[in-house]
């Protein structure tokens, strides 16, 4: 018995060498990973391709099918050993003309405007009603038929600004936007005004998807910005304003798209995922949502390829379709995976947009959170230190049935609603630094998952 003391001593120190040797490994590894990003990163120059060479990319539109072969092409490019389209039906959806002119005082004032995706529109013929006014949904809800019937519902409800952290307000407003209509039509309103889903202060209105439950009269629906819906607001209140709407928007039929796959193959049985959505909606230039996720994931594979890091693992980088009016894509990668049988060993979305990372949002069992707490001094230097959220993102979902582990990439969130689904997701609103820094943070976090999980 006494014999064995020592033995048990020695084989502590060794372990507690061997992981600080383990630690101080991956240290060198993660600065081998920042310093080839931050020096030769190439997803910003990827972005301002995709953003001003193809610009928007709504599922079904001639751009969509210009992003999957951008994004086939730089896969290859950046190193993928092997790269494919996996086909996947899409809803298409289109907006055309569109305009809303209100009547207040007597007087016509044309007001920006756009319709909620998915929406059906006026089929290009004026529709004409008054406005019915409510502070919010509960309100909606009891108001009495006969004064809601023939008019047009405008829901003033706004973004809270109290909620510290945006998507906790994004959370708290977007049955607004998504089951309004159903709850106007079936007070029997005709159409639908929200306040737009934003932090800004600049009057644009944001688009976003929107449903109609069957059964449900399909009422246009449409957003408009945040002074306007103010401004609306009092208008409502002082006397009784009569909208014009005029929207050629509507649901076409389902077409063919794809999920773009690139892949590094590892030694061992079992898949890493690391991805974006290739779609975005059809203002603005989709750069933040999500052309950010799609270049870090790609960023991942470049700068292990380039560093002759071979991994345990596959890794594969996804650019998800349709994620924004229909999530098609990020259900048909997760049937095709179980239907292959594939083990996947984790998951990792971008899709907050490109802004400095703070933290990785996670979906998983509470010693695989404690696994990955254990990481916390490799991300410090990062700024990257918030391991606490529950999450993962909207494309990787459907692979936590199948016991996938999922992150989702946490960017500081206080100016992604201000541009968010907006003719502002453009690529000047993104910063070079902010988005390679998430890309450094996700291919490490990618190689930790790589060497720690099974
Ligand atoms: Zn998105």
């Amino acid at each position: 018995m006494k014999k064995c003391i020592p033995l048990l001593g020695l084989m502590i120190v060794l372990t507690g060498l061997m992981s600080r040797l383990y630690a101080q490994a991956d240290s060198v590894m993660a600065k081998n990973i920042s310093n080839e990003i931050m020096l030769h990163g190439a997803a910003y120059d990827n972005l301002r391709v995709l953003c001003k060479t193809i610009g928007h990319r709504l599922s079904g539109s001639p751009q969509q099918d210009k992003a999957i072969a951008w994004g086939k092409a730089l896969l290859e490019q950046s190193g993928a050993d092997k790269v494919w389209l996996q086909p996947v039906m899409v809803p298409k959806w289109t907006r055309g003309k569109e305009s809303l002119r209100i009547k207040n005082e007597g007087k016509w004032i044309s007001i920006p405007m756009l319709s909620l995706g998915n929406s059906e529109g006026t089929n290009g013929k004026t529709l004409s009603a008054e406005i019915i006014y409510f502070d919010n949904m509960d309100a909606l809800k009891a108001a009495p038929e006969a004064a809601v019937k023939g008019k047009i519902v405008f829901l003033n409800y706004a973004f809270r600004q109290d909620f510290l952290k945006t998507f906790d307000a994004y959370s708290d407003i977007a049955a607004y936007r998504f089951n309004g209509a159903n709850v106007a039509a079936k007070k029997g309103a005709v159409g639908l005004i929200i306040r737009s889903l934003s932090t800004g202060l600049k009057d644009v209105p944001h688009t976003g998807s929107m449903r109609y439950e069957d059964e449900v009269q399909k009422i246009p629906a449409l957003a408009i910005g945040n002074s306007t819906a103010a401004a609306l607001g009092d208008w409502c209140k002082k006397g009784k304003p009569v909208a014009e709407l005029r929207s050629e928007c509507g649901m076409k039929e389902m077409v063919m798209a794809y999920n773009v796959i690139g892949e590094l193959q590892g030694t061992q049985e079992g898949y890493l995922v690391v991805g974006g959505h290739l779609d975005s909606w059809d203002v603005g230039e989709g750069a933040q949502d999500d052309g950010a996720g799609c270049v870090q994931s790609i960023e991942v594979l470049r700068t292990l390829k380039k560093l002759n890091i071979k991994p345990k693992h596959t890794i594969r980088v996804v650019l998800f379709a349709n994620e924004e009016n229909g999530m098609k894509g990020g259900l048909a990668y997760a049937d095709s995976a179980k239907a292959k049988n594939e083990r996947h060993i984790l998951a990792l979305e971008s899709d907050e947009g490109g802004y400095t990372p703070r933290g990785f949002s996670l979906k998983m069992t509470d010693a695989d959170r404690a696994t990955i707490k254990t990481w916390k001094n490799i991300f410090f230097p990062m700024g990257v230190y918030d391991f606490e959220e529950e999450g993962g993102g909207v494309d990787i979902g459907p692979l936590a049935k199948q016991g996938c582990r999922l992150a989702g990439l946490m960017p500081d969130s206080q100016r992604y609603f201000d541009m968010h689904h907006s003719q502002n997701d453009v690529f000047e609103d993104v910063n070079k630094r902010e988005l390679h820094l998430g890309a450094v943070a996700m291919t490490t976090f990618i190689y930790m998952a790589d060497q720690y999980f099974d």
